[in-house]
């Protein structure tokens, strides 16, 4: 069989070519193999700017200054960094933390961990457009809300949060602000400090670089303190200890100046792919949850009523598509997300994410469509006979 059409990008993308051919120029004799940290000789001082360049690369996507990226190995970590690394350095800010119960994983158990050592969550429930209202973040602060951690895009829905408005109502505050960009950053425009965000996680491989890598923006103006989960060396101003991966970060780099480059070009050819996806279907068959213009197009969450997601996927060999993000797709328990939006369990259960991407061409959605159809088609005709 020919390989699956890849219709799950927001689970992860593959890495841009230019991007695995910088990569493997990072990590031979013959190449920029050193260690960043070497201060003694040439080829470390290579090492270290190439580094820099990275850093000024991913700096740039989200309008941060260099000095305010923390390597980490990815948007998990960045994560716990910015909730449990700001929590230990500010017992003073309180102990309260406001969050969506829509968050990925990473941000939801974390903050889970956070209450059993002592800390109050809020937990926003999302509209059914899959979006907090910023009149809720208004009406759960109080004195001792040290955070607010909300997502930019939505994983599973691809709507997107009122980031600037919580930024401008948290300003004068004794709050400290934390965004999961991990599904938004490269795909849209992201400015830290028109946000006026405090900490910010980002991912590479959600945006055409590797997996295994990401950063945490710290900003320095005023200063957000964070203590570091890891130790050993003192490396990234002593917020993240480790030998610096090279390669993983030439790579990162390279996809966020990849990205800025075709922001717009990606996000028209992703709508075309979308459009194109959707043409192809019988509207009867399908109700599309949290549909709003001001989604990002890459992401939608299809509910078909009367068929079992699980067994319109098995129907499907040639779609490599998911019911929701892939950290929890071993359960067979629906989508915590579609749930938060007051699905019944049956219809999130008849429910799947396809999310598109750069790669894929407009005549692969089209005709992923098209089986989609065709399988809907076979699967009513059997459940009606
Ligand atoms: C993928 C993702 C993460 C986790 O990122 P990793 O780099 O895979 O650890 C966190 N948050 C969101 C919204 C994501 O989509």
């Amino acid at each position: 069989m020919n390989n699956p059409i890849y219709l799950d990008y927001a689970a992860t993308t593959p890495a841009a070519p230019e991007v695995a051919a910088l990569m493997a120029a990072h990590l031979t004799l013959d190449g920029c193999f050193a260690n960043p940290a070497s201060r003694s000789h040439l080829l470390g001082w290579q090492a270290e700017q190439a580094v820099e360049k990275a850093r000024r690369q991913v700096a740039a996507l989200i309008g941060a200054d260099l000095r305010e990226i923390v390597w980490t190995s990815g948007a998990t970590e960045a994560n716990n960094l910015a909730l449990i690394g700001a929590a230990r350095a500010n017992p003073d800010k309180g102990r309260h933390i406001i969050t969506s119960a829509i968050e990925h994983k990473a941000v939801l158990d974390t903050c889970s961990w956070l209450e059993q050592q002592g800390y109050r969550i809020t937990r926003l429930q999302p509209d059914h457009q899959g979006r907090i209202q910023l009149s809720q973040v208004t009406e759960a602060l109080s004195d001792d809300t040290l955070m607010v951690s909300l997502m930019l895009v939505n994983n599973e829905l691809g709507s997107v949060n009122p980031v600037m408005e919580v930024g401008e109502l948290l300003r004068d505050r004794n709050t400290l602000f934390h965004v999961d960009a991990a599904q938004a950053a490269g795909k849209l425009p992201i400015d830290v400090k028109r946000m006026q965000v405090d900490l910010l996680s980002l991912s590479a491989h959600k945006f055409y670089g590797p997996k295994g890598v990401g950063a945490l923006y710290v900003r320095r103006e005023p200063a957000v303190h964070i203590e570091a989960l890891i130790h050993g060396g003192g490396h990234e101003r002593g917020m993240r200890s480790g030998t610096l991966p090279t390669h993983q970060l030439v790579g990162m780099g390279l996809a966020a100046e990849l990205a800025v480059s075709q922001l717009q070009a990606d996000r028209d050819h992703i709508t075309l792919c979308r459009d194109a996806f959707l043409k192809g279907l019988n509207p009867a068959f399908y109700h599309q949850h949290a549909d709003n213009d001001d989604n990002w197009p890459g992401i939608i969450n299809l509910a078909f009523p009367g068929i079992e997601a699980e067994t319109l996927i098995m129907a499907l060999p040639e779609l490599a598509v998911s019911t929701g993000s892939a950290c929890n797709s071993a359960s067979l328990d629906p989508s915590y997300v579609l749930t938060a939006l007051g699905l019944q369990r049956e219809l999130a259960l008849s429910s799947i994410r396809f999310s598109f991407g750069r790669y894929l061409t407009c005549e692969q959605a089209t005709q992923a469509g098209q089986r989609l159809n065709q399988a809907l088609e076979r699967l009513h005709a059997t459940t009606q006979g």
